[in-house]
C-alpha cells in the first residue's frame, strides 16, 4: 500500500502557516525550494507542494487523499469534498464590492452588472441563487483594478481587512463566505485507511486548540483559591498543588488565549503570585 499523501500549498499566504502547523503537530521534514514533494522521516506520510488552488483537484482525483487549502478554493472547486478540520489561519471573506460612487446596497442591485472575480462558480452560484443576472468576468487576480480599467461595474473578491478594496475605491456590500485554511480528504481515494487519516486529524486539530489557549500557573494564599477557581474555571477545574510554605498553594489552569489579558491583574488583585502563562503545543480535550 502507498504511502498517504497530503497536498499543501507550495506558495502564497497559505505557504508558511501550513508548513509552520505540519511542524509544530510533530511532522519532521525537509522543504527545498523546488521538491514536488518529500517524504515526512517520522511518519509515513508523504507532502505533496502544490499551487493553493490546485490542491482541490488533486484532492478529488485522489492524486492527494488529503490536502490543505483555502475552504474558498474548496467552494470554488465545488466537489463537496468533506472538510475534516479548520486550521485556524488564513482568514478571509469573499465579498462582493461596487465603487464608491455606484449605487449598490445589496445583491438584487447588481442586475446587469459585469462581475470581475477569481472565483466564477460561487459567484454566479450565488447570484442564480438569488435570481439576479449577472455577467461574470473570470480573473486570476489584480480583481480589484477591474472597475478602474472598466472592465467591470462590481467585483467579488477576497479581503482580510478590507483595505486593498478601500484604497482601489470600492466598498463592500454583503459577504458572499467566510474562509479559512482547512484539511480536506477524499472519502474514496482514503477508503479503508481512515484511520491513518483519523491521526492526521487529531495531531492537527490539537496544535490548533492549544493556539487558542494558554496555560497558566500561579502561587496563592491557599484561602483565594474558591475565587480563583471562578476566574480561572480550567478544562474541568484547576489543579491546586500545596507549597512547601504552610497556606500556600500552586494553581494550575488552562484559559482562553484572548482572556489571559483581562484574568491576569484579577488574579494578581486577589493576592496571586509568581504568575507564568505558558503557550500549550497541542490540547486534546
Ligand atoms: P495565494 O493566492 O496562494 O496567496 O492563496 C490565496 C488563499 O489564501 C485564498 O484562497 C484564501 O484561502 C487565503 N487568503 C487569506 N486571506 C486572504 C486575502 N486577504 N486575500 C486573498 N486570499 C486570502
Amino acid at each position: 500500500m502507498r504511502t498517504l499523501r497530503l497536498a499543501v500549498p507550495n506558495k502564497g499566504r497559505l505557504e508558511q502557516p501550513t508548513a509552520t502547523l505540519l511542524r509544530d503537530a510533530g511532522l519532521v521534514f525537509e522543504k527545498t525550494e523546488r521538491a514536488l514533494s518529500v517524504l515526512v522521516h517520522n511518519v509515513d506520510l508523504e507532502l505533496l507542494f502544490v499551487r493553493a488552488d490546485d490542491i482541490p483537484e488533486m484532492i478529488a482525483d485522489g492524486v492527494a487523499e488529503m490536502g490543505i487549502t483555502g475552504q474558498d478554493l474548496l467552494a470554488e472547486h465545488g466537489n463537496g469534498l468533506p472538510v475534516l478540520a479548520e486550521l485556524g489561519y488564513g482568514h478571509c471573506r469573499l465579498v462582493a464590492a461596487v465603487p464608491r460612487t455606484a449605487d449598490a446596497e445589496k445583491a438584487e442591485d447588481f442586475a446587469g452588472f459585469r462581475v470581475a472575480t477569481s472565483h466564477p462558480r460561487v459567484t454566479a452560484d450565488f447570484f442564480a441563487s438569488r435570481g439576479v443576472e449577472v455577467t461574470i468576468v473570470p480573473l486570476k487576480g489584480s480583481v480589484e483594478v477591474a472597475p478602474k480599467l472598466d472592465v467591470a461595474d462590481a467585483v467579488v473578491d477576497l479581503v482580510s481587512t478590507g483595505s486593498t478594496l478601500m484604497v482601489n475605491g470600492l466598498q463592500p456590500v454583503g459577504t458572499i463566505l467566510e474562509s479559512q485554511a482547512v484539511l480536506a480528504a477524499n472519502p474514496t481515494a482514503v477508503g479503508d485507511r481512515s484511520a491513518e487519516v483519523e491521526q492526521v486529524v487529531t495531531a492537527l486539530s490539537a496544535v490548533v486548540a492549544g493556539r487558542g489557549k494558554r496555560y497558566l500557573l500561579l502561587n496563592a494564599p491557599a484561602d483565594v483559591v474558591d475565587k480563583m477557581a471562578e476566574i480561572i474555571p480550567g478544562m474541568e477545574s484547576p489543579t491546586v498543588v500545596p507549597l512547601a510554605e504552610a497556606g500556600w498553594v500552586a494553581v494550575h489552569s488552562v484559559v482562553e488565549a484572548d482572556d489571559v489579558w483581562n484574568v491576569l491583574p484579577e488574579l494578581k488583585a486577589l493576592g496571586g503570585r509568581d504568575i507564568l502563562v505558558l503557550r500549550i503545543q497541542q490540547l486534546i480535550a
